[in-house]
């Protein structure tokens, strides 16, 4: 850069709405949005389209939704022409989808990659938004759009030494794309969330050596990867329409639901014939399309709580071992259920070693490795898969300014307040999609997002269509949703547990059930409602 250019005013455009992200959401956002006419910028901050899918490149990272709905249903063609290899595809064939629809549709051009939005300011006498670029640029538009993800912004623990350390750490959530060559290394993995138990047996078949160092013990449930035969693709080819619809209306935007049916009043022979067959069929289902009271009733949630001890112990053959490895003392379910591919399993191989944390914790990170209370551990690279400030991070991150120059991040100091989880007081025309107080991450999150930008595009196409040109939540609405998505969360063993979606995971953070609970097909249908009924709760002028 040359002097005359560092010292260059910010270049300054006008357009309609500007989309932040360029992900699932951001790229369908911008599809509609170009499709309604509007002018539009859309920033992000990855050289590339994906998202998720861009950053999370991490050895055995891929989808727990089935591939056949973890896709975009917008476009029938689309949905015709592309392939899936498999059941659970993994990220460098999501990634492939993504660029493709973005090739397809054109959508790159509206995107500026390589480009991390700064702040965003509210100007309530313009009625517009400024939108301030790495790049030096500034935009001003009527509508924005964050398309940022629920779960992008990266948390590395604060550990002592970690300075220090002479080989190399990664975080999950931010893997080179050059990839990592494991090879005769001395890997340490922290963290035993989705992204530790995708990664660690996978790392453990490349390493010389893994330990992996877990704090709580996590419940998982096979995945049953399996390709898409030829029979099969073409079902589902046939049934998508049905398929898709299923998903619209369930209680996570899948194509299977809760059974109607109580896990208490079960019988037990055909409780367990149950639990077994479903255990073999593999995926959420086991969870989330079986008993009904398996997430409200603790006692219901031990039946399958104590289904996957067992399995643990049958599978685990170092006593020590599958002991730390047994979660106890939280229901089953509250902390987002992995869906693993060998994960137990790994832990009988002679190259993987547990540290059970609670035993002995980290004190910690040295020159070669990483000191617990016990020993030293030497290691020639240290995996965080210490996960992320889940879904006000990626949000309160990106210093947006409201009304007044009230701070987002200040709003929400003592949790996220949103109507639908789309809109928040005070920041006039800001749209988030699957923002907090939405199903977002309890649903499949391309049928969460194509809901939110279909929405959204409507309310847009509303404003356009009455000549008005703000909207933003009353405050009262805003209140009654929190409580009621408060009052749903409670009615659940969710709060009983420190988790993610508690906000108990970063230091600090306030303790609040982060998405709404409703389900989402029931959500879909508060969402209609109120825009049937001339977006109740928004003012509109
Ligand atoms: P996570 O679920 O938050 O797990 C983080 C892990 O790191 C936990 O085991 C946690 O222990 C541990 N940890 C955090 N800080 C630590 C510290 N200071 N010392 C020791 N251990 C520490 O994160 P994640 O695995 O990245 O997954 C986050 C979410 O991303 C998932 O739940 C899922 O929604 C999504 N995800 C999805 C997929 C997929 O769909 N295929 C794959 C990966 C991730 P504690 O439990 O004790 O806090």
């Amino acid at each position: 850069m040359n002097s005359s250019e560092a010292t260059a005013p910010p270049k300054k455009v006008k357009v309609d709405a500007v989309v932040i992200g360029a992900g699932f959401a951001g790229l369908y956002a911008a599809y509609r949005l170009r499709g309604m006419g509007l002018s539009l910028r859309a920033f992000e901050r990855g050289q590339d389209v994906g998202g998720t899918w861009y950053w999370n490149r991490y050895p055995g990272a891929s989808s727990d939704s089935e591939s056949w709905v973890y896709a975009y249903t917008f476009s029938p063609e689309l949905e015709q022409e592309w392939e899936w290899s498999c059941r659970f595809p993994g990220q460098a064939e999501i990634l492939r989808y993504l660029q493709h629809v973005a090739t397809r549709f054109d959508l790159r051009r509206s995107f500026d990659f390589g480009t991390r939005v700064t702040r965003a300011i509210y100007d309530d006498a313009s009625q517009r938004w400024r939108i301030q670029t790495d790049q030096g640029e500034e935009v001003e538009c009527r509508h924005l759009i964050t398309a940022v993800g629920c779960l992008s912004a990266a948390q590395v623990p604060t550990l002592a030494g970690l300075e220090d350390f002479n080989g190399r750490w990664f975080h999950t959530g931010e893997w080179p794309h050059e990839g990592v060559d494991f090879s005769g290394m001395r890997v340490g993995i922290i963290g035993t969330g989705s992204s530790g138990i995708q990664s660690i047996p996978v790392i453990a078949r490349e390493a010389a050596h893994v330990t992996v160092f877990q704090r709580t013990p996590n419940f998982s449930v096979p995945a049953r990867n399996a390709p898409i035969s030829a029979a099969h693709r073409a079902t589902l080819k046939k049934k998508i329409m049905e398929i898709r619809e299923t998903c619209r209306w369930s209680t996570i935007g899948q194509p299977y639901d809760w059974r109607d049916v109580d896990a208490l009043s079960e019988d037990p022979t055909a409780l367990r014939r149950q639990f077994e067959a479903d255990w073999k069929k593999g995926g959420f289902e086991w969870m989330f399309g079986s008993y009904r009271d398996l997430m409200v009733d603790p006692k219901a949630n031990t039946l399958a709580a104590d289904f996957v001890r067992e399995k643990i112990t049958e599978i685990v053959k170092d006593p020590d071992t599958a002991r730390k490895l047994t979660p106890q003392g939280y229901p089953i379910g509250t902390k987002r259920l992995p869906l693993d591919m060998g994960y137990f399993e790994t832990f009988n191989r002679d190259n993987v070693t547990l540290v059970d944390l609670r035993e002995t914790p980290i004190d910690t990170i040295v020159a070669n490795g990483i000191r617990t209370s016990e020993r030293t551990y030497p290691l020639d690279a240290i995996v965080f898969a210490t996960g992320f400030d889940a879904l006000t991070g990626p949000l309160t991150r990106l210093n947006i300014y409201g009304r007044d120059g009230e701070p987002l991040a200040a709003k929400w100091s003592t949790g996220p307040q949103t109507y639908l989880g789309i809109c928040t007081h005070g920041f006039p025309n800001l749209f988030m999609i699957t923002g907090p107080g939405s199903p977002s991450v309890l649903g499949n999150m391309p049928t969460s997002i194509e809901q939110h930008v279909d929405w959204i595009c409507d309310l847009l196409g509303h404003l356009e269509a009455t000549g008005a040109s703000l909207v933003e939540p009353t405050p009262e609405a805003e209140l009654v949703w929190g409580a009621h998505v408060k009052a749903l969360a409670d009615a659940t063993l969710f709060p009983q547990t420190d988790s993610w979606y508690m906000g108990a995971n970063i230091p600090g953070k306030p303790r609040v059930f982060l998405p709404y609970i409703g389900g989402f097909g029931a959500y879909r249908k508060v969402c209609d409602d109120i825009a049937e009924n001339n977006y109740e709760g928004f003012r509109i002028e």
